[in-house]
């Protein structure tokens, strides 16, 4: 998969951007506030039909515009085709359009431009709390897997109506005749996600690791440690154990929940933690060896996507470089080789020689 030109109008900080790009590295060079960053939106609008800084679209046309038009020239599963989407200020909705014709919504562009996106709060996802590294695995498996996505819908809605339950049946015990059911749906699709999730994380610790240890210079072994529900001893057992672990947990939770009015059984705890040579990544890992780790989860993301698809993502770094050692900058902008990537960056010594580097600044390209 490959972006192999943008044209904007009237885009954030762009009144007009037309480039070619290099089916390999693109290095978007500029000092601050320049609109490096406005750039990977516009690739990533195009990709998701959303920009990832913003829900209001008005914020994305230059100030003072009547609209703003973005297109890009693809070439995804062995055809070009062209990407384009108008947007106006005012209550007029946006328009997008796949190979000149008129789409409804944004999912019937899905899967033209496949993006993996990275930004500097990525960074950090390791030294985090929980819930980020749920949603990174959500957002990933959601993508690939709809059964999943299904699950996990399920799973939501049932949890959302348990917590409303356990809050309330103080006021009206009668509510609590139905919790046996909820308990026994929230075990069968539970059992989905924790198997999923299992198997993901297993594929994505291993090329995670090989990433890691190639930006390390085989110095340091990452490691990812599935950690769910205490009762399941193999998140790999069949779907059945799981389920039937999964009711155990909330048998003997069954009191505390009632007492705390909170849901304390189940796979939305889950977590998974990252070591380097055995050492947690959340408690000692130094800077560097945390955004190392962070990058190299999510080269395994991309992995697996085009093991899964067929087709490789376009990786999107937004300001990666910063706190890294020269060997470890020298890895992200020479040795990440397997398809396109965008990589910002603020040090003109960066310049790679591989690929292309495109200036920008105050919202014009210099090349
Ligand atoms: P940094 O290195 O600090 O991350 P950057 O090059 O990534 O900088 P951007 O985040 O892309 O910078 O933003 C560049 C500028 O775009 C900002 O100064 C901002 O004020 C401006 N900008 C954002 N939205 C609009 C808009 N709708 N119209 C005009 N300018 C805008
Ligand atoms: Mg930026």
């Amino acid at each position: 998969m490959r972006l192999d030109h943008l044209a904007l109008t009237s885009f954030r900080n762009y009144e007009s951007f037309d480039q070619d790009f290099d089916p390999g590295v693109n290095l978007i060079l500029g000092q601050n506030a320049q609109g490096k960053t406005n750039l990977l939106e516009a690739i990533c609008y195009l990709s998701r039909g959303s920009a990832f800084r913003t829900r209001r679209e008005a914020e994305l046309i230059r100030f003072g515009a009547a609209f703003a038009e973005l297109e890009a020239k693809v070439f995804s599963y062995g055809r070009e085709q062209t990407l384009r989407a108008l947007m106006f200020a005012g209550r007029r909705p946006r328009q997008l359009f796949l190979s000149g014709v008129k789409k409804s919504g944004r999912e019937e562009l899905d899967g033209v431009l496949n993006t993996v996106l990275f930004t500097p709060e990525d960074l950090l996802i390791l030294k985090k709390g929980a819930a980020e590294r749920r949603r990174l695995l959500d957002d990933a498996l959601c993508q690939l897997r709809p059964k999943y996505a299904r699950a996990l819908e399920e799973y939501r809605r049932l949890l959302a109506q348990k917590a409303a339950l356990l809050k309330d049946h103080r006021d009206d015990p009668g509510m609590l005749s139905v919790l046996p059911e909820f308990n026994q749906r929230m075990a069968q699709t539970g059992a989905v996600l924790i198997h999923t999730r299992a198997r993901y994380l297993r594929e994505l610790a291993q090329r995670a690791a090989a990433h890691h240890a190639a930006f390390s210079d085989g110095r340091e072994t990452l490691c990812l440690r599935y950690q769910t529900v205490s009762t399941i001893e193999n998140p790999f057992a069949p779907l059945s154990e799981l389920c039937a672990r999964l009711q155990a947990h909330q048998a003997s939770h069954h009191r505390a929940e009632l007492e705390s009015g909170q849901c304390l059984s189940g796979p939305h705890k889950d977590d998974f933690e990252a070591t380097i040579n055995e050492l947690s990544v959340k408690a000692f890992g130094s800077q560097g060896q945390t955004r190392t780790a962070a990058i190299s989860l999510k080269l395994a993301e991309r992995d697996i996507f085009a093991a899964d698809t067929g087709q490789m993502p376009v990786l999107l770094l937004d300001d990666v470089l910063s706190e890294l050692d020269a060997g470890r900058q020298d890895f992200v902008v020479n040795q990440i080789q397997s398809g396109q990537v965008f990589i910002t960056c603020c040090d003109p010594a960066r310049v790679t020689n591989l690929g292309k580097t495109i200036q920008i600044e105050n919202g014009c390209s210099l090349s």
